[in-house]
């Protein structure tokens, strides 16, 4: 079994949800497919899939008008939510402390957070990935409780490009290793970036690899339950 976790982003409409859940509904798969979908799509949920939010506040409640508590995700019966997106790095400046204590809220709340981890492309070019890899889990991850890694390189998100499976099993090791010396042996961790039909079923098989978080391409039956089916 593999995690297969779709992220709308700011995408779609209530048919939209309904035509896809329908699709995922009437595929065989042993895999665990999760969507993780804007705040408008989370209340009346189809209990053959599992939902996620893609965002939270790092603050309980109050005087912080147009967002949303962790306790309103758990409310609308969603399981999951993204913390540390790239998207949510880069363009609401979240820094490594705010995703820890969003990934320690979610927790609290009874949501299992899937802390999104993963280098810039200069990042990437000058050599740091290790590095960036290895203090990102240091200053993001929870002190305790259930939660998800996805591994997710800027530079292989929506832009068609992905690491070499060597790459991504390097990495996905260094993430291994670190989450077990801190007693999360068992999380498990996923890929993201540019993931497709054709090279889900690659990725997929990665030692370590545990599942795929898709963006672009779960928007559509016609181009996830293909990443579903290739993923064993
Ligand atoms: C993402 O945004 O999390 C993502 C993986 O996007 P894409 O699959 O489109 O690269």
């Amino acid at each position: 079994m593999k995690f297969i976790i779709g992220n709308w982003k700011m995408n779609g409409t209530q048919r939209d949800k309904t035509d896809l859940i329908s699709a995922i509904s009437q595929t065989n798969t042993d895999n665990k497919v999760i969507l993780c979908l804007p705040f408008t799509l989370l209340c009346g949920l189809d209990n053959k899939i599992e939902i996620g939010a893609q965002n939270i506040s790092e603050h309980e409640n109050g005087a912080f008008t147009g967002d949303i508590s962790a306790q309103m995700v758990t409310d609308t019966g969603a399981k999951y939510v993204l913390v540390g997106h790239s998207d949510r790095r880069l363009y609401h400046h979240e820094t490594n402390k705010i995703v820890r204590s969003k990934a320690e809220m979610a927790i609290r709340h009874n949501l299992i957070p899937i802390i999104c981890i993963g280098e810039t492309l200069a990042e990437h070019e000058s050599g740091k990935t290790e590095k960036v890899i290895n203090d990102m889990l240091l200053e993001c991850l929870p002190s305790n409780g259930e939660f998800i890694i996805a591994y997710e390189p800027c530079w292989a998100i929506g832009t068609g490009k992905t690491p070499t499976d060597k790459q991504i099993e390097a990495i996905h090791k260094i993430i291994f290793e670190k989450l077990s010396v801190h007693g999360f042996a068992s999380t498990p961790i996923l890929y993201g970036g540019s993931v497709n039909s054709n090279n889900a079923a690659a990725i997929s098989s990665v030692p370590h690899v545990d599942g795929l978080l898709v963006g672009g391409a779960s928007l559509k039956s016609e181009t996830f339950i293909p990443i579903i089916n290739a993923t064993k």
